[in-house]
Parts: structure tokens; sequence; C-alpha cells
């Protein structure tokens, strides 16, 4: 199955990508994840991108549309994928129409108040990419991943600031993504609110799997 998750930040689309990796037996694909990365490892892209997504700005669409194009062309994702974090704007739904067909877009609901408390708290591992909360999914022993044992840390782009601009920026750039995948027939709506269990049934449910 090829899936987009579209929501706000902190909607918890990784989250659920985590579950429906498992599910579906396909390749999540997570655009912030992949920019994270290059930017650990100082890569050219890493260096181009790192104060962008530091303010809560969008990368570039030439740029984002080349990586996924790039990625969605290897032939572990021939047969599904996931795909988180993107397209965020138009012209990368456009352009994405050009070199793949999506089934379904699974838009997660949630109000600002419920993205701020989630942001507000998270943590995440560094190695695994696994998503913490300070208070709602706290890692068993502090600082430390549950899963693989790397480091839990705080990313830069979840301080207050660059989690008030990357709402705005939801608001104007992505959230007209939802009109144009319901128009196209393949928006399903997902209420984001409850904990991760009750989302993953909720999710198998609208997919009738
Ligand atoms: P979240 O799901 O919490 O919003 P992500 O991990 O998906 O965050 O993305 C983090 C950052 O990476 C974004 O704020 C943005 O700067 C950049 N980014 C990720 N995906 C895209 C995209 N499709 N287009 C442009 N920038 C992107
Ligand atoms: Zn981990």
């Amino acid at each position: 199955m090829k899936l987009i998750f579209l929501g706000p930040p902190g909607a918890g689309k990784g989250t659920l990508a985590v579950r429906a990796v498992d599910i579906l037996k396909v390749q999540q694909i997570s655009t912030g994840s992949i920019f994270r990365a290059a930017i650990a490892e100082e890569t050219p892209l890493g260096l181009k991108v790192k104060s962008i997504i530091d303010a809560g700005k969008l990368v570039d669409d030439e740029t984002t549309i080349a990586l996924v194009k790039e990625r969605l062309a290897k032939d572990d994702v021939k047969n599904g994928y996931i795909l988180d974090g993107f397209p965020r704007t138009i012209p990368q739904a456009e352009a994405l129409a050009t070199f793949s067909t999506v089934e379904k877009v699974i838009n997660f609901d949630i109000p600002d108040e419920g993205v701020l408390e989630r942001l507000g708290g998270r943590q995440v591992c560094r190695k695994c990419g696994f998503n913490f909360h300070a208070i709602f999914n706290k890692p068993s022993k502090e600082g430390n991943c549950d899963h693989c044992g790397g480091e839990v840390y705080i990313r830069d782009d979840d301080k207050p600031e660059a989690v008030q601009k990357r709402l705005e920026v939801y608001r104007a750039q992505t959230a007209p993504l939802i009109d144009f995948y319901r128009a196209k027939g393949l928006l399903i709506d997902i209420d984001a609110r409850p904990m991760v269990d009750e989302i993953v049934v909720n999710f198998k449910k609208a997919l009738g799997i």
C-alpha cells in the first residue's frame, strides 16, 4: 500500500508510522528523519538545511522533491511505503503525482493545543528516531532509548519559537493539501487525539484491514 501521512507537527505521524510499518510491511520514508540524519553526518545536504529546519521553516521544494524522487526509485518501496512528512506543499504533491501513485492519504486531525502539549514534551531517540514524551511516555531510563539504547534528546526545532513557526507554516503551506487530496477522493481523516493503541485500531478499520 502507498500511503501519505498528513498532519500538523506533533500530530503523531511518526509514532503511528512505526506501528503501521509493522502492520503493512512497508518502508517508512520520513523526510524530517532523512534531513536530521544528514545534519548529524554533516553532509552537504545537512549543512544546507540545518538553519532552515532549526528555525521551523520548510526546506525548498526542489531539494525536497529530488530527495524523495530518488528514494522512491529504490526497489524496497516498489510495493508500498508510508510517506511521513512529504508532501508538505502543493508543488510537492503535484511533483509526487508525476513519479508515484498514492493510494490513500491519512489526515491526522488534532487541535493546536494538542500539538503544543505534545511538542512541548517531545524527546527523540538519536539512533532509531522513536518519540518519547516527558509526561505521557517517558523513557524508563532518563536519556536512554528503551528500544535501542540510543541517546534521547530534544530536537532544536521543538523549542517554543520554532514550534509556533512550524504551526504557522503548516497552516499556510501544508493544510491546503487536505482539500487537494479530498478532492481526489484519497483522504481518510483520523482523530489524532487518543493514545496510539486506539489510533492503530481506527487506522486499521479505516483501511479495512
Ligand atoms: P514534524 O513531523 O514534527 O513536523 P518532521 O520530522 O517531519 O517534523 O520535519 C522536521 C523539519 O524538516 C520540518 O519542520 C522542515 O523544516 C523539514 N521538512 C521535513 N519534511 C519536509 C518537506 N516535505 N518539505 C520541506 N521541509 C521538510
Ligand atoms: Zn532508539
